[in-house]
Protein backbone atom coordinates (compact mmCIF):
# COMPACT_ATOMS: atom_id res chain seq x y z
CA UNK A 1 0.00 0.00 0.00
CA UNK A 2 1.09 3.32 -1.22
CA UNK A 3 1.88 5.42 2.18
CA UNK A 4 -0.03 8.52 1.06
CA UNK A 5 -2.58 6.39 0.51
CA UNK A 6 -1.93 4.94 4.19
CA UNK A 7 -2.09 8.42 5.16
CA UNK A 8 -5.76 8.77 4.98
CA UNK A 9 -7.09 5.49 6.78
CA UNK A 10 -7.15 5.99 10.54
CA UNK A 11 -5.40 3.83 12.58
CA UNK A 12 -6.77 2.65 16.29
CA UNK A 13 -4.50 1.69 18.86
CA UNK A 14 -5.99 0.10 21.83
CA UNK A 15 -4.33 -2.35 24.98
CA UNK A 16 -1.35 -2.27 26.29
CA UNK A 17 1.46 -4.46 26.65
CA UNK A 18 3.38 -4.18 29.92
CA UNK A 19 0.50 -6.22 31.60
CA UNK A 20 2.66 -8.47 33.31
CA UNK A 21 3.83 -6.08 35.85
CA UNK A 22 0.69 -4.71 37.85
CA UNK A 23 2.49 -2.19 39.83
CA UNK A 24 2.30 1.93 39.10
CA UNK A 25 5.74 2.48 39.91
CA UNK A 26 4.79 6.26 41.38
CA UNK A 27 3.21 4.54 44.15
CA UNK A 28 6.75 2.52 45.23
CA UNK A 29 8.13 4.14 48.55
CA UNK A 30 11.64 4.10 47.09
CA UNK A 31 12.88 6.17 43.96
CA UNK A 32 11.24 4.31 41.32
CA UNK A 33 13.98 2.06 39.43
CA UNK A 34 13.48 2.36 35.44
CA UNK A 35 10.35 1.19 34.02
CA UNK A 36 10.57 -2.63 33.16
CA UNK A 37 7.52 -3.26 30.11
CA UNK A 38 8.38 -6.22 29.43
CA UNK A 39 6.11 -8.77 31.81
CA UNK A 40 9.06 -11.95 31.57
CA UNK A 41 10.95 -9.29 33.74
CA UNK A 42 10.70 -10.44 37.45
CA UNK A 43 12.68 -7.56 39.15
CA UNK A 44 9.72 -5.15 40.34
CA UNK A 45 7.29 -7.38 41.01
CA UNK A 46 9.52 -9.13 43.05
CA UNK A 47 10.27 -6.16 45.44
CA UNK A 48 6.18 -5.89 45.41
CA UNK A 49 6.23 -9.72 46.33
CA UNK A 50 8.91 -9.32 48.91
CA UNK A 51 7.05 -6.08 50.42
CA UNK A 52 10.27 -3.52 49.84
CA UNK A 53 8.71 -0.58 49.24
CA UNK A 54 4.66 -0.79 49.18
CA UNK A 55 3.47 0.16 52.01
CA UNK A 56 0.83 -1.90 53.76
CA UNK A 57 -2.14 -0.70 54.87
CA UNK A 58 -4.65 -1.94 57.63
CA UNK A 59 -7.56 -4.43 55.81
CA UNK A 60 -10.28 -1.91 54.97
CA UNK A 61 -12.60 -5.00 55.01
CA UNK A 62 -13.00 -8.35 55.09
CA UNK A 63 -14.72 -10.90 52.67
CA UNK A 64 -15.25 -14.61 52.53
CA UNK A 65 -13.70 -14.93 48.80
CA UNK A 66 -11.59 -12.60 46.95
CA UNK A 67 -11.13 -13.29 42.83
CA UNK A 68 -8.28 -11.94 41.29
CA UNK A 69 -8.58 -11.08 37.76
CA UNK A 70 -11.91 -10.16 35.90
CA UNK A 71 -11.96 -12.50 32.40
CA UNK A 72 -13.96 -15.04 31.72
CA UNK A 73 -12.76 -17.22 34.45
CA UNK A 74 -13.03 -14.41 37.38
CA UNK A 75 -15.96 -13.64 35.96
CA UNK A 76 -17.29 -17.02 36.11
CA UNK A 77 -16.15 -17.32 39.21
CA UNK A 78 -18.13 -14.59 40.15
CA UNK A 79 -21.61 -15.79 38.73
CA UNK A 80 -20.84 -19.21 40.19
CA UNK A 81 -20.12 -17.47 43.79
CA UNK A 82 -23.03 -14.95 43.95
CA UNK A 83 -24.47 -16.41 47.36
CA UNK A 84 -21.44 -15.90 48.88
CA UNK A 85 -19.63 -12.50 49.84
CA UNK A 86 -17.19 -12.36 47.48
CA UNK A 87 -14.63 -9.37 45.94
CA UNK A 88 -13.96 -9.63 42.13
CA UNK A 89 -10.77 -7.29 41.71
CA UNK A 90 -9.95 -6.50 37.89
CA UNK A 91 -7.24 -4.04 36.89
CA UNK A 92 -8.38 -3.03 33.56
CA UNK A 93 -11.12 -0.33 33.23
CA UNK A 94 -13.18 -3.36 31.26
CA UNK A 95 -14.14 -6.92 32.38
CA UNK A 96 -13.25 -9.86 30.61
CA UNK A 97 -9.38 -10.08 29.44
CA UNK A 98 -8.86 -11.73 26.15
CA UNK A 99 -12.69 -12.45 26.14
CA UNK A 100 -13.21 -8.99 25.22
CA UNK A 101 -15.33 -7.23 22.39
CA UNK A 102 -15.19 -3.68 20.86
CA UNK A 103 -18.08 -1.98 18.48
CA UNK A 104 -17.90 0.18 15.33
CA UNK A 105 -20.96 1.94 14.62
CA UNK A 106 -22.95 -0.40 16.88
CA UNK A 107 -21.03 -3.74 15.00
CA UNK A 108 -19.16 -6.15 17.55
CA UNK A 109 -15.78 -7.71 16.46
CA UNK A 110 -13.60 -9.73 18.20
CA UNK A 111 -10.45 -8.42 19.71
CA UNK A 112 -9.32 -11.36 21.16
CA UNK A 113 -11.87 -15.24 21.84
CA UNK A 114 -13.87 -15.65 19.02
CA UNK A 115 -15.82 -19.38 19.29
CA UNK A 116 -16.58 -22.43 21.30
CA UNK A 117 -17.94 -25.80 20.29
CA UNK A 118 -21.52 -27.16 21.35
CA UNK A 119 -19.73 -29.93 22.84
CA UNK A 120 -18.15 -27.05 25.62
CA UNK A 121 -20.80 -27.71 28.05
CA UNK A 122 -18.87 -25.68 30.61
CA UNK A 123 -19.89 -22.49 27.93
CA UNK A 124 -23.05 -23.56 26.73
CA UNK A 125 -24.05 -24.24 29.92
CA UNK A 126 -23.60 -20.57 31.28
CA UNK A 127 -24.98 -19.35 28.14
CA UNK A 128 -27.81 -20.66 28.81
CA UNK A 129 -27.91 -19.66 32.59
CA UNK A 130 -27.19 -15.87 31.03
CA UNK A 131 -30.39 -16.75 28.59
CA UNK A 132 -27.72 -15.86 25.63
CA UNK A 133 -27.96 -18.56 22.42
CA UNK A 134 -24.85 -19.13 20.43
CA UNK A 135 -25.32 -19.11 16.74
CA UNK A 136 -23.72 -22.47 14.40
CA UNK A 137 -20.92 -21.21 12.18
CA UNK A 138 -21.15 -24.23 10.04
CA UNK A 139 -18.37 -24.21 8.03
CA UNK A 140 -15.33 -25.86 8.18
CA UNK A 141 -12.18 -23.53 7.42
CA UNK A 142 -10.69 -22.67 4.27
CA UNK A 143 -7.71 -21.46 3.06
CA UNK A 144 -5.76 -18.84 1.14
CA UNK A 145 -2.73 -19.17 -1.33
CA UNK A 146 -1.60 -17.78 -4.63
CA UNK A 147 -4.15 -15.53 -4.81
CA UNK A 148 -7.07 -18.62 -4.12
CA UNK A 149 -9.58 -19.22 -1.76
CA UNK A 150 -9.88 -23.06 -1.57
CA UNK A 151 -13.07 -23.70 1.12
CA UNK A 152 -12.88 -26.82 3.65
CA UNK A 153 -9.36 -26.91 3.27
CA UNK A 154 -8.42 -30.11 5.07
CA UNK A 155 -12.02 -31.88 3.58
CA UNK A 156 -13.00 -31.89 0.49
CA UNK A 157 -10.92 -29.05 -0.23
CA UNK A 158 -8.00 -31.52 -0.04
CA UNK A 159 -7.98 -31.62 -3.98
CA UNK A 160 -8.03 -28.38 -4.35
CA UNK A 161 -5.19 -26.89 -2.58
CA UNK A 162 -3.19 -24.75 -4.96
CA UNK A 163 0.14 -27.17 -4.26
CA UNK A 164 1.53 -29.20 -7.15
CA UNK A 165 -0.02 -33.03 -7.06
CA UNK A 166 2.77 -34.47 -4.53
CA UNK A 167 2.33 -31.94 -2.08
CA UNK A 168 -1.47 -32.52 -1.90
CA UNK A 169 -0.80 -36.29 -1.98
CA UNK A 170 1.52 -35.44 1.09
CA UNK A 171 -1.23 -33.68 2.72
CA UNK A 172 -3.56 -36.52 1.89
CA UNK A 173 -1.30 -39.19 3.89
CA UNK A 174 -0.91 -36.86 6.76
CA UNK A 175 -4.35 -36.42 7.05
CA UNK A 176 -5.32 -39.90 7.18
CA UNK A 177 -2.42 -41.70 9.11
CA UNK A 178 -2.62 -38.57 11.98
CA UNK A 179 -6.47 -39.40 12.15
CA UNK A 180 -5.64 -42.95 12.81
CA UNK A 181 -2.98 -42.19 16.05
CA UNK A 182 -4.29 -43.25 19.53
CA UNK A 183 -3.61 -40.20 21.40
CA UNK A 184 -5.07 -41.20 25.00
CA UNK A 185 -2.88 -44.35 25.01
CA UNK A 186 -0.19 -41.85 23.76
CA UNK A 187 -0.37 -38.95 25.68
CA UNK A 188 2.75 -38.40 27.71
CA UNK A 189 4.81 -39.59 25.19
CA UNK A 190 3.40 -37.16 22.57
CA UNK A 191 3.39 -34.12 25.19
CA UNK A 192 6.90 -35.01 25.55
CA UNK A 193 7.80 -34.11 21.88
CA UNK A 194 7.87 -31.34 19.40
CA UNK A 195 4.93 -31.84 16.67
CA UNK A 196 7.78 -31.14 14.42
CA UNK A 197 9.36 -34.87 14.86
CA UNK A 198 5.79 -35.98 13.26
CA UNK A 199 6.20 -33.81 10.67
CA UNK A 200 9.33 -35.71 8.85
CA UNK A 201 9.18 -37.50 5.58
CA UNK A 202 6.36 -35.02 4.70
CA UNK A 203 6.34 -32.60 2.45
CA UNK A 204 7.85 -29.14 3.86
CA UNK A 205 4.75 -26.97 2.86
CA UNK A 206 2.88 -29.08 5.67
CA UNK A 207 5.75 -27.59 8.23
CA UNK A 208 4.99 -23.84 6.73
CA UNK A 209 0.87 -24.71 7.52
CA UNK A 210 1.42 -25.43 10.92
CA UNK A 211 3.61 -22.71 11.26
CA UNK A 212 0.80 -20.26 10.48
CA UNK A 213 -2.00 -22.96 12.12
CA UNK A 214 -0.25 -23.01 15.80
CA UNK A 215 0.38 -19.79 16.87
CA UNK A 216 -2.72 -18.15 15.80
CA UNK A 217 -4.14 -21.48 18.09
CA UNK A 218 -2.19 -21.86 20.87
CA UNK A 219 1.35 -19.50 20.35
CA UNK A 220 3.58 -21.74 19.19
CA UNK A 221 5.13 -23.21 15.82
CA UNK A 222 5.66 -26.47 15.35
CA UNK A 223 8.49 -26.55 16.96
CA UNK A 224 7.53 -25.20 20.33
CA UNK A 225 4.35 -27.04 19.56
CA UNK A 226 3.65 -30.16 21.56
CA UNK A 227 2.45 -33.12 19.12
CA UNK A 228 -0.25 -34.11 21.56
CA UNK A 229 -1.61 -30.96 21.59
CA UNK A 230 -1.09 -30.49 17.84
CA UNK A 231 -2.30 -33.90 16.69
CA UNK A 232 -5.91 -33.46 19.61
CA UNK A 233 -6.56 -29.97 17.56
CA UNK A 234 -5.96 -31.78 14.20
CA UNK A 235 -8.53 -34.59 14.68
CA UNK A 236 -10.91 -32.24 15.98
CA UNK A 237 -10.88 -30.12 12.82
CA UNK A 238 -9.79 -32.41 10.21
CA UNK A 239 -12.36 -35.22 10.56
CA UNK A 240 -15.51 -35.32 8.37
CA UNK A 241 -17.68 -34.95 11.21
CA UNK A 242 -20.17 -31.65 11.19
CA UNK A 243 -18.93 -28.43 12.39
CA UNK A 244 -19.81 -28.08 15.89
CA UNK A 245 -18.68 -24.35 16.36
CA UNK A 246 -20.54 -21.89 17.49
CA UNK A 247 -20.16 -18.18 18.61
CA UNK A 248 -21.89 -14.52 18.43
CA UNK A 249 -21.16 -11.68 15.95
CA UNK A 250 -17.91 -10.31 17.56
CA UNK A 251 -17.09 -13.36 19.14
CA UNK A 252 -17.22 -14.61 22.71
CA UNK A 253 -16.55 -11.30 24.14
CA UNK A 254 -20.43 -11.79 24.44
CA UNK A 255 -20.33 -13.75 27.02
CA UNK A 256 -18.13 -11.57 29.29
CA UNK A 257 -20.02 -8.56 28.35
CA UNK A 258 -23.17 -10.65 29.63
CA UNK A 259 -21.91 -12.17 32.36
CA UNK A 260 -20.25 -8.53 33.55
CA UNK A 261 -23.62 -7.05 33.33
CA UNK A 262 -25.76 -9.25 34.83
CA UNK A 263 -23.42 -9.12 37.75
CA UNK A 264 -22.99 -5.70 37.60
CA UNK A 265 -26.98 -5.63 38.35
CA UNK A 266 -27.16 -7.50 41.31
CA UNK A 267 -23.52 -7.59 42.87
CA UNK A 268 -22.19 -3.97 42.42
CA UNK A 269 -20.38 -3.25 45.49
CA UNK A 270 -18.37 -6.67 45.28
CA UNK A 271 -16.69 -6.02 41.80
CA UNK A 272 -13.89 -3.37 41.46
CA UNK A 273 -12.55 -2.76 37.82
CA UNK A 274 -9.29 -0.79 37.55
CA UNK A 275 -7.97 -2.40 40.88
CA UNK A 276 -4.64 -3.73 40.11
CA UNK A 277 -3.83 -6.43 43.17
CA UNK A 278 0.06 -6.01 44.07
CA UNK A 279 0.32 -8.63 47.07
CA UNK A 280 -1.50 -11.67 47.95
CA UNK A 281 0.04 -13.27 51.36
CA UNK A 282 -1.63 -16.15 53.30
CA UNK A 283 -2.04 -16.17 57.14
CA UNK A 284 -2.81 -18.27 59.93
CA UNK A 285 -6.17 -17.78 59.55
CA UNK A 286 -6.98 -15.18 56.28
CA UNK A 287 -5.41 -13.77 53.24
CA UNK A 288 -4.59 -10.18 53.05
CA UNK A 289 -4.84 -8.78 49.20
CA UNK A 290 -3.47 -5.80 48.74
CA UNK A 291 -4.54 -3.72 45.84
CA UNK A 292 -4.13 -0.24 43.48
CA UNK A 293 -7.09 1.60 43.12
CA UNK A 294 -7.46 5.12 42.20
CA UNK A 295 -3.95 5.79 43.11
CA UNK A 296 -4.74 4.22 46.58
CA UNK A 297 -2.63 1.68 47.79
CA UNK A 298 -5.70 -0.66 50.04
CA UNK A 299 -6.04 -3.93 51.89
CA UNK A 300 -9.14 -6.55 52.18
CA UNK A 301 -8.51 -10.12 53.69
CA UNK A 302 -10.33 -12.63 53.06
CA UNK A 303 -11.44 -16.52 53.95
CA UNK A 304 -9.90 -17.74 50.55
CA UNK A 305 -8.47 -16.37 47.28
CA UNK A 306 -9.06 -17.49 43.77
CA UNK A 307 -6.68 -16.13 41.62
CA UNK A 308 -7.76 -15.72 38.45
CA UNK A 309 -4.99 -13.94 36.71
CA UNK A 310 -2.37 -16.05 34.73
CA UNK A 311 -0.02 -17.62 36.44
CA UNK A 312 2.82 -15.27 34.97
CA UNK A 313 1.46 -12.41 37.28
CA UNK A 314 0.30 -15.26 40.14
CA UNK A 315 3.58 -16.16 40.59
CA UNK A 316 4.72 -12.28 41.51
CA UNK A 317 1.82 -11.73 43.42
CA UNK A 318 1.28 -14.52 45.76
CA UNK A 319 3.88 -15.08 48.61
CA UNK A 320 5.64 -18.30 49.53
CA UNK A 321 4.34 -20.55 46.37
CA UNK A 322 6.39 -23.58 47.01
CA UNK A 323 9.62 -23.68 44.87
CA UNK A 324 7.91 -26.45 42.53
CA UNK A 325 4.98 -24.92 41.82
CA UNK A 326 6.83 -21.66 41.58
CA UNK A 327 9.35 -23.20 38.91
CA UNK A 328 6.06 -24.48 37.10
CA UNK A 329 4.88 -20.73 36.59
CA UNK A 330 8.02 -19.72 35.77
CA UNK A 331 8.41 -22.37 33.12
CA UNK A 332 5.06 -21.42 30.99
CA UNK A 333 5.72 -19.25 28.10
CA UNK A 334 3.30 -16.47 26.58
CA UNK A 335 3.40 -15.13 23.07
CA UNK A 336 2.48 -11.85 22.43
CA UNK A 337 -0.89 -11.70 20.48
CA UNK A 338 -2.51 -8.03 18.68
CA UNK A 339 -5.78 -8.78 16.62
CA UNK A 340 -6.34 -6.21 14.17
CA UNK A 341 -9.94 -5.32 12.56
CA UNK A 342 -10.52 -3.94 9.42
CA UNK A 343 -13.95 -1.79 9.01
CA UNK A 344 -15.31 -1.77 5.20
CA UNK A 345 -17.97 0.10 4.05
CA UNK A 346 -21.08 -2.09 3.50
CA UNK A 347 -22.84 -1.45 0.39
CA UNK A 348 -25.91 -3.60 -0.15
CA UNK A 349 -26.02 -3.60 -3.44
CA UNK A 350 -22.07 -5.46 -3.89
CA UNK A 351 -20.48 -8.27 -2.86
CA UNK A 352 -19.05 -7.70 1.72
CA UNK A 353 -14.71 -7.76 0.88
CA UNK A 354 -15.08 -11.22 1.60
CA UNK A 355 -17.48 -13.65 2.90
CA UNK A 356 -16.08 -16.70 1.51
CA UNK A 357 -15.39 -18.50 5.01
CA UNK A 358 -16.23 -17.97 8.32
CA UNK A 359 -11.98 -18.33 9.53
CA UNK A 360 -9.66 -18.49 6.55
CA UNK A 361 -6.06 -19.54 7.04
CA UNK A 362 -3.41 -17.41 5.00
CA UNK A 363 0.07 -18.50 5.62
CA UNK A 364 2.89 -16.44 4.41
CA UNK A 365 1.10 -13.05 5.36
CA UNK A 366 1.80 -10.79 8.17
CA UNK A 367 -1.68 -12.57 9.92
CA UNK A 368 -2.53 -15.82 9.78
CA UNK A 369 -6.24 -16.01 9.55
CA UNK A 370 -9.15 -13.58 9.07
CA UNK A 371 -12.21 -13.98 10.74
CA UNK A 372 -15.62 -12.58 9.47
CA UNK A 373 -17.06 -10.79 12.46
CA UNK A 374 -20.32 -10.69 11.35
CA UNK A 375 -20.46 -13.93 10.04
CA UNK A 376 -23.16 -15.65 12.33
CA UNK A 377 -26.07 -12.88 11.12
CA UNK A 378 -25.11 -12.17 7.95
CA UNK A 379 -27.79 -14.06 5.94
CA UNK A 380 -30.40 -12.08 8.06
CA UNK A 381 -32.80 -9.68 6.38
CA UNK A 382 -31.62 -7.01 8.06
CA UNK A 383 -28.76 -8.37 10.61
CA UNK A 384 -27.87 -4.71 11.98
CA UNK A 385 -25.44 -4.70 8.97
CA UNK A 386 -23.54 -1.15 7.75
CA UNK A 387 -19.94 -1.95 7.59
CA UNK A 388 -17.97 -5.22 6.64
CA UNK A 389 -15.50 -6.03 9.58
CA UNK A 390 -13.39 -8.50 9.11
CA UNK A 391 -10.96 -9.93 12.17
CA UNK A 392 -6.95 -10.34 11.44
CA UNK A 393 -5.37 -12.69 13.86
CA UNK A 394 -1.68 -11.69 14.25
CA UNK A 395 0.20 -13.61 16.98
CA UNK A 396 3.71 -12.64 17.13
CA UNK A 397 6.93 -14.77 18.44
CA UNK A 398 8.14 -13.82 21.79
CA UNK A 399 11.29 -12.00 20.89
CA UNK A 400 8.83 -9.32 18.68
CA UNK A 401 7.31 -8.58 21.54
CA UNK A 402 8.82 -5.08 21.51
CA UNK A 403 7.16 -4.12 18.42
CA UNK A 404 4.10 -3.57 20.35
CA UNK A 405 5.48 -0.94 22.70
CA UNK A 406 4.62 2.23 20.89
CA UNK A 407 1.96 3.12 19.02
CA UNK A 408 3.87 2.88 16.18
CA UNK A 409 4.65 0.04 15.88
CA UNK A 410 1.36 -1.04 16.67
CA UNK A 411 0.36 0.95 13.88
CA UNK A 412 3.10 -0.34 11.11
CA UNK A 413 2.05 -3.75 12.33
CA UNK A 414 -1.65 -3.19 11.67
CA UNK A 415 -0.73 -1.12 8.01
CA UNK A 416 1.20 -4.51 6.90
CA UNK A 417 -2.05 -6.84 7.51
CA UNK A 418 -3.78 -4.64 5.76
CA UNK A 419 -1.43 -4.38 2.81
CA UNK A 420 -1.17 -8.04 3.01
CA UNK A 421 -5.07 -8.03 2.59
CA UNK A 422 -5.08 -6.16 -0.16
CA UNK A 423 -2.91 -8.29 -2.24
CA UNK A 424 -4.40 -11.32 -0.63
CA UNK A 425 -7.33 -12.13 -3.39
CA UNK A 426 -8.62 -10.40 -6.73
CA UNK A 427 -10.93 -7.66 -5.48
CA UNK A 428 -9.48 -7.54 -2.40
CA UNK A 429 -8.07 -4.12 -3.08
CA UNK A 430 -10.20 -1.91 -1.35
CA UNK A 431 -9.67 1.01 1.24
CA UNK A 432 -11.21 0.49 5.10
CA UNK A 433 -12.99 2.92 6.79
CA UNK A 434 -11.07 2.05 10.05
CA UNK A 435 -8.53 0.27 11.35
CA UNK A 436 -8.06 -0.94 14.87
CA UNK A 437 -5.70 -2.63 16.41
CA UNK A 438 -5.70 -4.32 20.36
CA UNK A 439 -2.76 -5.21 21.57
CA UNK A 440 -1.34 -7.45 24.16
CA UNK A 441 1.53 -8.86 25.16
CA UNK A 442 1.26 -12.09 26.84
CA UNK A 443 -2.11 -13.25 26.68
CA UNK A 444 -1.75 -16.61 25.17
CA UNK A 445 -0.17 -19.68 26.72
CA UNK A 446 2.04 -21.52 24.70
CA UNK A 447 1.86 -25.35 24.47
CA UNK A 448 4.82 -26.29 24.53
CA UNK A 449 5.82 -29.79 25.16
CA UNK A 450 5.73 -30.71 28.57
CA UNK A 451 3.27 -27.68 29.59
CA UNK A 452 -0.06 -29.49 29.52
CA UNK A 453 0.70 -32.67 31.11
CA UNK A 454 3.56 -31.48 33.53
CA UNK A 455 3.85 -27.84 34.25
CA UNK A 456 0.25 -26.61 34.50
CA UNK A 457 -0.67 -29.64 36.86
CA UNK A 458 1.94 -28.56 38.99
CA UNK A 459 1.10 -25.09 38.45
CA UNK A 460 -2.42 -24.86 39.85
CA UNK A 461 -1.85 -26.32 42.77
CA UNK A 462 -4.07 -25.04 45.84
CA UNK A 463 -2.12 -23.49 48.46
CA UNK A 464 -4.03 -23.73 52.08
CA UNK A 465 -6.47 -20.54 51.36
CA UNK A 466 -5.07 -19.73 47.98
CA UNK A 467 -6.42 -21.38 44.61
CA UNK A 468 -5.68 -21.47 40.80
CA UNK A 469 -7.70 -20.53 38.02
CA UNK A 470 -7.44 -19.01 34.70
CA UNK A 471 -7.17 -20.92 31.70
CA UNK A 472 -3.79 -21.43 32.35
CA UNK A 473 -4.58 -24.13 34.88
CA UNK A 474 -6.45 -26.20 32.87
CA UNK A 475 -4.94 -26.62 29.34
CA UNK A 476 -4.17 -28.31 26.44
CA UNK A 477 -4.40 -24.99 25.24
CA UNK A 478 -6.11 -21.63 25.91
CA UNK A 479 -9.79 -21.45 25.62
CA UNK A 480 -12.60 -19.95 27.15
CA UNK A 481 -13.70 -23.21 27.86
CA UNK A 482 -10.53 -24.06 30.06
CA UNK A 483 -10.97 -20.54 31.87
CA UNK A 484 -14.77 -22.03 32.75
CA UNK A 485 -13.69 -24.92 33.85
CA UNK A 486 -10.52 -23.57 36.05
CA UNK A 487 -13.30 -21.47 37.89
CA UNK A 488 -15.33 -24.50 38.64
CA UNK A 489 -12.58 -26.76 39.93
CA UNK A 490 -11.06 -23.55 41.75
CA UNK A 491 -14.33 -23.36 43.28
CA UNK A 492 -15.23 -26.73 44.12
CA UNK A 493 -11.52 -26.49 46.35
CA UNK A 494 -12.60 -23.15 47.73
CA UNK A 495 -15.84 -24.76 49.04
CA UNK A 496 -14.07 -27.82 50.12
CA UNK A 497 -11.71 -25.97 52.46
CA UNK A 498 -14.22 -23.59 53.65
CA UNK A 499 -16.26 -26.34 54.28
CA UNK A 500 -13.60 -28.13 56.77
CA UNK A 501 -12.69 -30.77 54.84
C1 LIG B 1 -6.28 -13.50 20.08
C2 LIG B 1 -6.93 -14.60 20.86
C3 LIG B 1 -7.88 -15.41 20.25
C4 LIG B 1 -8.49 -16.43 20.97
N1 LIG B 1 -9.47 -17.20 20.38
C5 LIG B 1 -10.14 -18.12 21.11
C6 LIG B 1 -11.24 -18.83 20.56
O1 LIG B 1 -11.62 -18.64 19.40
N2 LIG B 1 -11.89 -19.72 21.36
C7 LIG B 1 -11.53 -19.95 22.67
O2 LIG B 1 -12.17 -20.75 23.35
N3 LIG B 1 -10.50 -19.27 23.21
C8 LIG B 1 -9.80 -18.37 22.47
N4 LIG B 1 -8.78 -17.66 23.03
C9 LIG B 1 -8.42 -17.92 24.43
C10 LIG B 1 -9.39 -17.25 25.40
O3 LIG B 1 -9.54 -15.91 25.06
C11 LIG B 1 -8.82 -17.35 26.80
O4 LIG B 1 -8.52 -18.70 27.10
C12 LIG B 1 -9.75 -16.83 27.89
O5 LIG B 1 -10.34 -15.62 27.53
C13 LIG B 1 -8.93 -16.71 29.16
O6 LIG B 1 -9.71 -16.20 30.20
P1 LIG B 1 -9.07 -16.10 31.65
O7 LIG B 1 -10.03 -15.41 32.52
O8 LIG B 1 -8.58 -17.44 32.06
O9 LIG B 1 -7.76 -15.21 31.45
P2 LIG B 1 -7.58 -13.69 31.01
O10 LIG B 1 -8.48 -13.39 29.90
O11 LIG B 1 -6.11 -13.52 30.83
O12 LIG B 1 -8.08 -12.86 32.27
C14 LIG B 1 -7.23 -12.55 33.33
C15 LIG B 1 -7.63 -11.21 33.88
O13 LIG B 1 -6.82 -10.91 35.01
C16 LIG B 1 -6.55 -9.52 34.98
N5 LIG B 1 -5.36 -9.27 35.82
C17 LIG B 1 -4.08 -9.57 35.53
N6 LIG B 1 -3.28 -9.15 36.52
C18 LIG B 1 -4.06 -8.59 37.46
C19 LIG B 1 -3.80 -7.99 38.72
N7 LIG B 1 -2.57 -7.89 39.20
N8 LIG B 1 -4.86 -7.50 39.41
C20 LIG B 1 -6.11 -7.59 38.93
N9 LIG B 1 -6.40 -8.15 37.74
C21 LIG B 1 -5.39 -8.66 37.01
C22 LIG B 1 -6.34 -9.23 33.52
O14 LIG B 1 -6.45 -7.86 33.22
C23 LIG B 1 -7.44 -10.07 32.89
O15 LIG B 1 -8.64 -9.36 32.76
C24 LIG B 1 -8.14 -16.64 22.33
C25 LIG B 1 -7.18 -15.82 22.94
C26 LIG B 1 -6.58 -14.80 22.22
C27 LIG B 1 -5.58 -13.93 22.89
Amino acid sequence: MQSDRRNFIKFVAAGSVAAGCPVDLSLLAAPAPAPEVDGEQNEICHQVRDGHQLSRPPASARHDIVIVGGGMSGLSCAWFLRDRDFLLLEKEEHWGGNAYLEEYAGQAFATGTAYTSKRESGVIGLCRELGIEPLPIDCPDGLILNREFVPHAWREGLDHLPYPKNVRDSFRKFKQEMLKMDLMKRARELDALPLTDLLKGYAPELKVWWDNYGPSNWGATAADTSALVGLGDFQDFAADEPDERVTFPGGLGAVSRKLAERLHTSHKDHMLAGATTVAVEQGKSDVTVTYVHQGEVKAVTAKAVIMAAPKFIARRLVADLPQAQMDAMHQMRYAPYPVVNVIFNFDPFKKPVFNGGYDTWCPGNAFTDVIVADWVIRNLPDGGRKNSILTFYTPLREAERARLLTEQGARDLAANVLRDWQKLLPGSDVDPIEVHIYRRGHPMFMATPGTYTKLIPAARQPMERIFFANTDSTGPVSMTSGAIAASQRAIGEVKRMLAGR
